[in-house]
């Protein structure tokens, strides 16, 4: 997965634990642990003693935190974030958890996703006298809440929710509890687990593990969760319809150690690559993956192949993060410093280069080139997703349409201009079976609008493509 020089990010990372003393320091080892879903800011909120303290800042979850941070921040709560800028853009205002003080409380907010109709709250909250303090479409929930006529904190936060539309994994945390939401659609990965007597949740199960706490359940899309000294609470702000999980979070995003909606990612994605050879087999000597993502693709499309697999190319993990700022020039330079090929793997063979996903192209050719000049002398392209022909309103950065490759061109077009021998791409149906879905039908579980144009929720006001299912609801 080279998702940040390729133009694919995920928007963010969120973790939150309730009742245990360590709670500052056991957050940030499960922000580490996502670090994968965003390297340009981290931020921790702790409270469950009367008081909401935080510290949060640009950069990696090591930069951002020493020792010295963590223990100023004392109480048995906390919510983190790690961020990739999109909706709003960078800066550190922008970096979450965004903390809201007033006289009737202060409260911390943490969301993994986008909003669709941000810009239309916000206008209308500005229009009734609200003022922002980020550009983030996170702050209008803070607004939401505030304005709402309900009486009591959690009958607000349930208002306000049924007011936004697009994808939202949401961590609220106040002076004396901590919410937990997920939009209706469940575009975004949201599990629950236990830590002895504490309860952690995560957008992914690599972070229970990491600090040792096991696995409860999935957070139910349309589901607000209360936990406090009372115990925990479970309501409905919105009508069960069909999940919409984000089909990228199985080809590249999540980590290879983490079940999402109980699926394995690992497992996953040997499926994808043993499907990718049922569905485009070619003769050749060797598969290699685009680490890290392809690398169990790789390894499933070899499997079943019977074609040796081996590591034909190494990612540099020391790159500094300079080079993962989301601007196309450090992209482009980015390819180079962080992928090599091994020439002992590729010279005099035919390879299958085995990756997840092609955005713009340039990244698949100068990969090609790579490795024609380490001495490849046939490199076939198999790819574990459809064609990505439309963009992401949820919270990945996709890019606009006019630079997606597949969008205005044909495969082998495609295959032209990345200089590959073949090239092929997953079809939506093995996509599907591979994840373990039953069926291609709209209710199967899965979000494929980038792929198909068939957004699950309007976009500003009216449905994008041709996708109108009346069983779902229109959030
Ligand atoms: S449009 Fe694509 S990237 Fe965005 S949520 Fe849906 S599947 Fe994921």
């Amino acid at each position: 997965m080279l998702a940040e020089i390729k133009g694919l990010n995920e928007e963010c990372g969120i973790f939150g634990i309730w009742g245990h003393e360590e709670a500052a320091t056991l957050t940030y080892y499960g922000l580490h642990s996502l670090q994968h879903r965003g390297q340009e800011g981290a931020g921790i909120v702790v409270g469950g003693n009367g008081t909401l303290q935080f510290h949060k800042g640009l950069g990696l979850v090591t930069e951002v935190f020493s020792r010295g941070e963590l223990e100023k921040l004392t109480g048995m709560a906390a919510i983190g974030h790690v961020r990739y800028s999109t909706a709003g853009g960078g800066g550190y205002a922008n970096v979450q958890p965004l903390l809201f003080r007033s006289q009737g409380g202060s409260l911390a907010l943490a969301h993994n996703g986008n909003l669709v109709n941000a810009d239309e709250l916000r206008f209308r909250l500005e229009q009734q006298g609200s003022i922002f303090q980020t550009t983030s479409d996170t702050e209008v929930l803070a607004h939401l809440i505030k304005r709402s006529d309900e009486p009591i904190l959690k009958e607000r936060i349930k208002e306000a929710l049924t007011h936004l539309r697009g994808a939202f994994a949401f961590l609220i945390l106040t002076e004396t509890e901590m919410y937990i939401a997920l939009d209706p659609h469940g575009f975004r990965p949201l599990s629950l687990g236990r830590l002895g007597e504490a309860y952690v949740v995560a957008s992914e199960t690599c972070a229970f593990d990491v600090i040792g706490a096991t696995y409860e359940r999935e957070v139910e899309p349309g589901e607000l969760i209360m936990i406090n000294k009372q115990g925990v609470r479970s309501e409905r702000f919105a009508p069960k319809v069909s999940r919409s999980i984000c089909s990228m979070e199985y080809i590249y995003f999540a980590r290879p150690d983490s079940n999402v909606d109980g699926i394995n990612i690992h497992t996953a994605r040997k499926n994808l690559g043993k499907q990718l050879a049922v569905e485009a087999p070619v003769a050749a000597d060797v598969v290699t993956g685009v680490p890290d993502s392809s690398i169990s693709v790789a390894i499933g499309y070899a499997e079943a192949t019977g074609i040796p697999y081996e590591l034909g190319l190494i990612k540099n993990r020391y790159v500094g993060r300079t080079f993962i700022q989301p601007s196309q020039a450090l992209r482009e330079q980015g390819v180079k410093m962080k992928l090599s090929p091994v020439r002992g793997v590729v010279a005099g063979k035919r390879v299958v280069m085995v990756d997840d996903s092609i955005v713009r192209g340039t990244t698949s050719k100068r990969i090609v080139r790579m490795l024609r000049e380490a001495g490849a002398t046939e490199v076939h392209v198999r790819i574990s997703s459809p064609p990505i022909t439309h963009p992401c309103f949820y919270g990945i950065d996709t890019s606009t349409k006019e630079e997606l490759i597949a969008a205005t061109h044909t495969v082998e077009e495609i295959r032209q201009l990345i200089e590959a021998d073949s090239l092929a791409f997953l079809s939506q149906k093995g996509l599907l079976q591979a994840i373990g879905r039953p069926d291609d039908s709209p209710s199967c579980g899965q979000c494929l609008a980038c792929f198909t144009g068939q957004y699950p929720t309007k976009i500003g006001g009216e449905y994008v493509g041709t996708f109108v299912q009346t069983s779902r609801c229109e959030y």
